[in-house]
């Protein structure tokens, strides 16, 4: 959790919230204001809660990083998130972030924001970029329009934060002029708004006007009288119809955009486009989408798991770990005390140090990932997995959460709240622990080098089976929920443009990352080293014995014969599956310290190491993310569920590997041509199926009843 998050601003003089669309860079200015380090993203739903911090140069000044809307009518988790803070947090100052080179789709949030009760402020962010584009806005032109002040800033480049904060802080921000609508319609607000007794008068109106009923209901004073002069309103204008005021605000829009923005180039809105259309020609190509997809994944993780980075973790198991050990080992031998050496060396040391050395492979994974996003690929991901999804119960913004879980499922659960459904949403939450996060990585890693022959394409068939993981599992909720239809939440992201990365926020992220993974191994892996090390060695009178006849072992030996049938029956790997729970890394570091150097060949065989690890992936997440799930589900049932879910789905793949894995071993050509004929009846299975649909019609399409189907693909 970052550090900004639990901030309260109630000891400001000035709370000020950033807000604006999806992606305009309200949180790249909140971290440039506050010297955070809030994850930016050229993609919606990178930020899902209100994170606050205080002004660098100014502590009695508190900024509100909101998660982006593109209206004032919340229809997800995270736009409700900004909606109630904005209408209960009561922000003395609004800031609100407008990417210049989008202007009219900007715009009309502003002009809603507008209608509100709170001073505001707007900054045309994205200067450089409007600039290197040709276009120029007008900021006295538009002040004039609008009322409130205009700064254009580069939020990403520093430039005119400085002013913009200035006036915020100094000046008293001037009174906004809503926009103006129709007469009929003005004259009709007008008489609506001396009949309330709320605050926000004009926007209440509007809401009214406008018959939103999540707005009314929420709505606690008396509104009867207003309901009735808008009803009247519709009785006397039949043809209007409750998007009228949405039509004239973006009439209103339309010629506001005209009058204050030229443009250098004719048509410089679709230069602007072009390079990404042209890019977008090929990545969402009907045909190359997917094979680019899992071409570029296929790099992402062969270059970060395997290749640099396995040859970097490398470094330091190799070669820093064991000097370190034999120094430390050194200096305590003078001790005198064997006991001293085996907690520090053999317990703690070999526990951080063995999970410290994975830092590089999630350092270049998340650099990938921060490419990914800052480009705008992941948004594309998003749009071409979303039909896809939709076969299972999910939808693209569940592959978002899937992207982050990548990186950390706790982060990736709450991602879940854009997603609308929630039917959707709880299955997300369910099925995103299955992604590989990066403490996993460490497991992958330590059995792909260890004893799966340091195969690169071995670690990202782990990837492989976790995706097959979430599509079987997506099936059996969409089951067990009776979904007729699939998922109805209707994707709405937006696809931005591309942009180059900036060098400095990858590595930022990078960074944050790797410190994120070493507070951890420090922390939470030193305190289970320590606990793994005293329960090994002590058995339940409290003497000091052999790990086989501790405490530790007893536990193991207890649950142990359940793995059996997995391929990985010995007590120290059962033990392993349990500390996973405090955090996945301490998997391998049970490992480490409880199997000697050398011998974990031992103990399993290769077949039996890979179910191990797949086990691993699919079981309940760690602490931190059950905790999520529980929290984000709302309900102890639905999040006891999703553990159970998670148990049965490890259990069952993990059996049905080992055993379809012992068969194929032993009986190879058996299993060979079963597969065939499998193969061979699924083809004829299809055929069958096509043909039926096709019956009676010669495929002349003109006579077939699924023309219409046909005609469409
Ligand atoms: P948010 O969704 O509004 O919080 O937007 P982010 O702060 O996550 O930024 C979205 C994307 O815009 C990121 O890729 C940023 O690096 C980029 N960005 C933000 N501000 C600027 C800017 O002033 N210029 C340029 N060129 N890019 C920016
Ligand atoms: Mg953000």
């Amino acid at each position: 959790m970052n550090r900004t998050e639990n901030i309260s601003n109630n000891s400001a003089r000035l709370t000020i919230a950033l807000c604006g669309n999806p992606n305009s860079g309200k949180t790249t200015l909140f971290n440039v204001l506050t010297g955070s380090n809030q994850k930016v993203g050229n993609w919606p739903g990178v930020t899902v809660e209100q994170k606050t911090g205080f002004y660098k140069q100014d502590k009695g000044v508190a900024i509100v990083d909101t998660p982006g809307i593109y209206s004032l009518s919340p229809f997800t988790v995270d736009e409700q998130v900004a909606h109630d803070y904005l209408f209960g947090g009561k922000p003395d100052l609004i800031i609100n972030i407008v990417d210049s080179t989008n202007l009219e789709r900007n715009l009309f949030l502003t002009t809603q924001l507008a209608e509100l009760d709170i001073p505001m402020v707007v900054a045309l962010n994205m200067l450089d970029e409007a600039e290197q584009k040709g276009i120029h806005i007008n900021t006295d032109k538009l002040q004039r329009r609008l009322g409130c002040a205009f700064f254009s800033i580069s939020a990403a480049k520093n430039i005119g934060v400085d002013g913009l904060m200035k006036y915020c802080i100094t000046q008293k921000p001037a009174q906004r002029i809503p926009l103006r609508y129709l007469a009929r319609t003005e004259s009709t607000l007008n008489a609506m708004m001396s009949t309330l007794n709320v605050p926000n008068k004009r926007w209440t109106a509007i809401k009214i006007l406008e018959r939103d009923k999540n707005f009314i209901k929420s709505v606690k004073t008396d509104i009867s009288k207003a309901q009735s002069i808008a009803d009247e309103y519709f009785r006397q204008n039949p043809s209007l119809s409750s998007t009228d005021i949405a039509e004239q605000r973006y009439a209103q829009i339309e010629k506001i955009v005209s009058d204050c923005r030229t443009l250098a180039v004719r048509n410089v809105k679709e230069n602007a486009r072009r390079i990404t259309d042209k890019i977008d020609k090929i990545v969402l190509n009907k045909w190359l989408a997917f094979p680019i997809f899992a071409l570029i994944m296929t790099i992402v993780f062969y270059v970060s798991v395997g290749g640099l980075g396995e040859w970097l973790s490398g470094l330091i198991s190799e070669r820093l770990t064991p000097f370190l050990q034999q120094t430390v080992s050194g200096w305590l031998k003078s001790a005198n005390a064997p006991w001293l050496s085996s907690l520090v060396v053999d317990g703690i040391m070999a526990g951080v140090l063995s999970v410290a050395s994975f830092v590089p492979q999630i350092m270049l994974l998340f650099g990938f990932i921060a490419i990914l996003e800052a480009s705008g690929y992941m948004s594309r991901i998003a749009f071409i997995t979303d039909r896809l999804l939709n076969k299972i119960g999910l939808g693209g913004k569940s592959f978002v959460s899937m992207i982050l879980g990548c990186g950390c499922t706790v982060p990736a659960i709450m991602a879940t709240r854009t997603i609308k459904n929630i039917d959707e949403r709880n299955a997300t939450i369910t099925l995103t622990p299955f992604m590989p996060c990066s403490a996993k990585m460490a497991i992958i890693s330590f059995f792909t080098a260890k004893l799966l022959g340091g195969n690169a394409i071995v670690a990202v068939s782990f990837y492989f089976v976790s995706i097959v993981a979430v599509i079987l599992g997506g099936l059996i909720l969409k089951v067990l929920h009776r979904k007729k239809n699939s998922a109805n939440d209707t994707f709405l992201m937006e696809l931005p443009v591309y942009r180059m990365p900036a060098p400095l926020n990858i590595i930022k992220q990078m960074w944050e990352r790797g410190k994120a993974f070493l507070i951890k191994a420090g922390t939470v892996i030193f305190t289970a080293s320590v606990l793994l090390w005293l329960l090994q060695s002590f058995d339940w009178q409290l003497h000091m014995v052999d790990a086989d006849r501790s405490m530790l072992a007893s536990i193991g030996k207890t649950i142990a014969p359940l793995f059996i049938p997995l391929g990985f029956g010995h007590w120290q790997f059962a033990v392993a599956t349990l500390t996973g729970i405090a955090a996945k890394e301490t998997v391998v570091t049970t490992l480490e310290i409880l199997i000697s150097e050398g011998m974990l060949a031992s103990y399993v065989s290769p077949l039996g190491a890979y179910c191990f690890v797949i086990y691993n992936l699919l079981t309940i997440p760690c602490v931190a993310s059950i905790s999520a799930s529980f929290t984000e589900q709302g309900n102890a049932g639905n999040g006891l569920l999703s553990m159970v879910f998670q148990l049965s789905i490890a259990y069952a793949v993990t059996l049905v590997l080992y055993q379809a894995g012992s068969l194929a071993v032993k009986h190879t050509a058996i299993f060979i041509i079963t597969g065939c004929c499998m193969a061979i009846v699924l083809v004829l299975c299809l055929s069958v199926r096509y043909l039926a649909k096709h019956k009676g019609c010669n495929y002349n399409c003109s006579h077939c009843p699924h023309r219409a189907e046909c005609a469409k693909k």
